[in-house]
C-alpha cells in the first residue's frame, strides 16, 4: 500500500481525498495557489506546496510544478481529483515517467476515451449501443448537414473535445444548421483547441443515466450500478442520485453489463463512469439507452454511489493503484436504500446564477446529511475557481425520504453574505415532476423563473425572530392600542419598516437590543439567511409620526440622497444612503408615492429618529 499521497486538486474534493487518505493511514501533500493560502485542503493535509498564482493555468494546471512538488515531498503517488489535469493523459504519463504511481486509468484509456467521436466508434465496435449519429473525419459543412438530414431533425451538434456542457447545438431544422456548425466550431476552437464536431440525434426527454464502474491491474471489472444526473442547468449536474427512479432489475442488468463491456474494451483501471442517454418518453427500456461518453476519472457525484453501496471510492483507488485486487466481487455488491446528492454553488440564482464572490462570515450547514466541502466559516470564495462550495448528500430507506432529508438539510443552510442556491435546490427538489421522479434534462428550463427564490424575508418571520433573540415580546410600547406598532430593522444592510403583529400585553415593555456589537443576528428559514439589524423599537414613541416618515434610525451621517423634492418613488426605491456603526445602511421607500419632505443633505450628520424623508402615498 502507498504511504504517501499528493493530491493534485483543491476544493472539497481535495479535503474527500484526504479524509480517505488520513484513514488509511497515508501521509498526504497538498498542493495550493496564492488564493488558497488559508483553503481548507491546505489545513487538512498533513504538508502542504505553494504552486504558484491564483489562476488555475499558473499553479493547478501546471503539471511540472505538481511533479516537482511530489518529488520534492517524496511523496508516492498522485491523485488529480476530477476537474484539472484528471482526464490529462500527457500528465499520467508525466507522473509515471517521474517514478510516482498515478492515482487513475492508464494513460492509453484516457485517450481513447478523450474525444466523443473515437469513443463513440471504439465503443460501438465493442457492441455497445451509441447514439445514433455521424462521427466521422469528414467535416465538410455540406456533407455534414447530408448527415443531419439523414439523422433527421432535431440533431446535436458536439464539439468532440468538448466538456462541461460546453461545445453543444441543437439543431431543430434543416435551415439552422449551417449557421449552428459555424458557431459550434468556433466555440469549440476557442475553448478546446478543437473544431471537429459530431452529429448526433437530438433525444426526446433525455434522461442522463451513468454507471460507475471499477477496475483493477488483474483484470478484474465490476460495476456499482446506476446514477441518475438528469436534473440539470444548462447540460450542468444540479441534483444526482441513485438508483434511476423508474429503472427495473432487468434493465438496469442490460445496462450495467454494456457498462462493463465499455470499460472492458479499454482495458480500464480505477474508478471510471460511462454516460448513458435515455429516451424516457415511454419509461427506461434498455432498447432506448445509448453510450454518451466516459469520464476516466472520480465523479462529482460518486457519494451517492458510496451511499448506497457502503465503497468508498477513494479507498478502493488508492487500493488499485497500489496494485491490490478490488475488495469486492461484482456478487458482494448490492444497493442499499436511496441517495441523493445536491451541489450547493455560490451563486446568486436572481441574478442569472452569477457566482457569488467573498468571504463566508457566517457558514454551517446541517450535519443530519453527509456533508463534503471544501471551505469554512471565514474562508474566501475566490473567482479563480468553480464557485461550488459543498455537497449535501442524503442516504434515506427510499427516494421520498432521501428527497425530504435533504429538502431539510437544505432549509437549514446559514451561509452570508455570500449568495448561494440552497433556496433554489430546495424549490427543485419540490418541483412536482421531480418529486414523482418524472425527470429529464430540460425539466428546470422549462420550470424556469419559477423555481427562483424570493429573497424578501416576511414581516411576520421577522418580528417573530426578533422576538426570540431579544427575549422580549415585542409588542412594546403601546400607546391607546393604536396600530402603529413598527420597527426599523435592517435587513442585509437595507433598513426595512416592518409592522409588528400586535399582542395583548398589559406593561408597556421596551423592545431592548444590544447597544455591543454584535448588533444583530441571522435569520435563516427556506434555505435562505438574513442579517438583521432591529435597530429601534419605533412604536409608541412615535405614535403620532405619519407612516411615510423616514426617520434615522440611529445617528450617522448621510452619504448619498438619490431622491428629490417631489419626486415619485416606487415602493423599495433607494433614497438615501446612511452610514452608521461602520456599516452603510439605505432606507427604502415603504410604499409608491412621492417625495413630500426632504430633509437629508449628503454630508450631513443625523441624530436617531431625524425625519429624513417623509413619503405621501400616492393615491
Ligand atoms: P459534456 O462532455 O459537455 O458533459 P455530454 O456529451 O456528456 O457533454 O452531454 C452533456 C449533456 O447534454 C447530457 O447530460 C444531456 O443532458 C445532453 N445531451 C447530450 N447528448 C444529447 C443528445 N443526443 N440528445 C439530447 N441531449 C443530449
Amino acid at each position: 500500500m502507498i504511504t504517501s499521497l499528493l493530491i493534485a486538486n483543491r476544493g472539497e474534493i481535495a479535503c474527500r481525498i484526504i479524509r480517505t487518505a488520513r484513514d488509511m493511514g497515508i501521509r498526504t501533500v497538498a498542493v495550493y495557489s496564492d488564493a488558497d493560502a488559508k483553503a481548507l485542503h491546505v489545513r487538512q493535509a498533513d504538508e502542504a506546496v505553494h504552486i504558484g498564482a491564483s489562476p488555475a493555468r499558473e499553479s493547478y494546471l501546471v503539471g511540472e510544478k505538481i511533479i516537482a512538488a511530489a518529488l520534492a515531498t517524496k511523496a508516492e503517488a498522485i491523485h488529480p481529483g476530477y476537474g484539472f489535469l484528471s482526464e490529462n493523459a500527457e500528465f499520467a504519463q508525466a507522473v509515471i515517467d517521474a517514478g510516482l504511481i498515478w492515482v487513475g486509468p492508464r494513460p492509453a484509456s484516457i485517450t481513447a476515451m478523450g474525444l466523443k467521436d473515437a469513443a463513440k466508434t471504439l465503443m460501438a465496435a465493442a457492441g455497445v449501443p451509441v447514439t445514433p449519429g455521424y462521427m466521422g473525419e469528414n467535416q465538410d459543412p455540406a456533407f455534414l448537414a447530408e448527415r443531419a438530414d439523414e439523422i433527421g431533425y432535431p440533431v446535436l451538434i458536439k464539439a468532440v473535445a468538448g466538456g462541461g456542457g460546453k461545445g453543444m447545438r441543437k439543431v431543430d431544422a434543416a435551415a439552422d444548421f449551417a449557421d449552428s456548425l459555424a458557431s459550434c466550431q468556433r466555440e469549440a476552437t476557442a475553448s478546446f483547441g478543437n473544431a471537429h464536431v459530431l452529429i448526433e440525434k437530438y433525444i426526446q426527454r433525455p434522461r442522463h443515466i451513468e454507471v460507475q464502474v471499477f477496475g483493477d491491474t488483474h483484470g478484474n471489472i465490476v460495476h456499482l450500478f446506476e446514477r441518475d444526473c438528469s436534473l440539470q442547468r444548462r447540460h450542468q449536474k444540479v441534483i444526482e442520485e441513485a438508483p434511476a427512479p423508474g429503472m427495473d432489475e432487468a434493465t438496469r442488468e442490460q445496462l450495467c453489463a454494456a457498462a462493463v463491456k465499455a470499460a472492458k474494451a479499454v482495458d480500464y483501471v480505477g474508478a471510471g463512469t460511462i454516460e448513458f442517454i435515455a429516451d424516457a418518453s415511454e419509461g427506461l427500456r434498455a432498447d432506448r439507452i445509448w453510450f454518451m461518453e466516459m469520464n476516466t476519472r472520480l465523479q462529482v457525484e460518486h457519494p451517492v454511489t458510496e451511499e448506497i453501496t457502503g465503497v468508498d471510492l477513494v479507498e478502493w483507488q488508492l487500493r488499485v493503484a497500489s496494485g491490490e485486487p478490488l475488495p469486492k466481487r461484482q456478487d458482494e455488491l448490492s444497493i442499499n436504500g436511496w441517495a441523493m446528492e445536491a451541489r450547493l454553488y455560490a451563486e446568486d440564482p436572481a441574478k442569472g446564477f452569477l457566482p457569488s464572490i467573498g468571504r463566508l462570515e457566517f457558514f454551517e450547514l446541517d450535519g443530519s446529511v453527509r456533508i463534503d466541502t471544501g471551505v469554512y466559516q471565514g474562508s474566501d470564495v475566490s473567482p479563480f475557481y468553480d464557485p461550488m462550495i459543498a455537497k449535501m448528500i442524503a442516504h434515506d430507506r427510499d427516494r421520498e425520504e432521501a428527497m425530504q432529508s435533504l429538502a431539510w438539510a437544505l432549509n437549514d443552510s446559514k451561509i452570508w453574505p455570500v449568495k448561494n442556491n440552497a433556496a433554489f435546490l430546495i424549490n427543485a427538489l419540490e418541483h412536482p415532476d421531480f418529486a414523482s421522479g418524472n425527470v429529464d434534462t430540460g425539466l428546470l428550463q422549462r420550470a424556469g423563473d419559477a423555481l427562483i427564490p424570493d429573497e424578501a424575508i416576511i414581516g411576520d418571520d421577522l418580528a417573530r425572530s426578533a422576538e426570540q433573540y431579544t427575549n422580549q415580546p415585542i409588542a412594546g410600547f403601546r400607546l391607546n392600542r393604536e396600530r402603529n406598532q413598527k420597527a426599523i430593522l435592517s435587513v442585509n444592510g437595507v433598513a426595512t419598516v416592518i409592522e409588528i403583529p400586535i399582542f395583548d400585553y398589559v406593561d408597556p415593555r421596551p423592545f431592548v437590543f444590544s447597544q455591543e456589537p454584535p448588533t444583530g443576528f441571522f435569520q435563516t428559514g427556506n434555505g435562505q439567511t438574513w442579517w438583521i439589524e432591529p435597530y429601534r423599537y419605533i412604536g409608541g414613541a412615535h405614535a403620532g409620526a405619519h407612516d411615510g416618515d423616514i426617520l434615522s434610525p440611529m445617528p450617522g451621517r448621510i452619504i448619498a440622497v438619490e431622491v428629490t423634492a417631489g419626486q415619485a418613488v416606487t415602493k423599495g426605491q433607494k433614497l438615501l444612503t446612511l452610514e452608521a456603526m461602520k456599516m452603510e445602511h439605505t432606507l427604502t421607500a415603504p410604499f409608491d408615492g412621492t417625495v413630500a419632505e426632504l430633509n437629508a443633505v449628503a454630508g450631513a450628520q443625523v441624530q436617531v429618529e431625524a425625519l429624513l424623508v417623509r413619503i405621501e402615498a400616492a393615491e
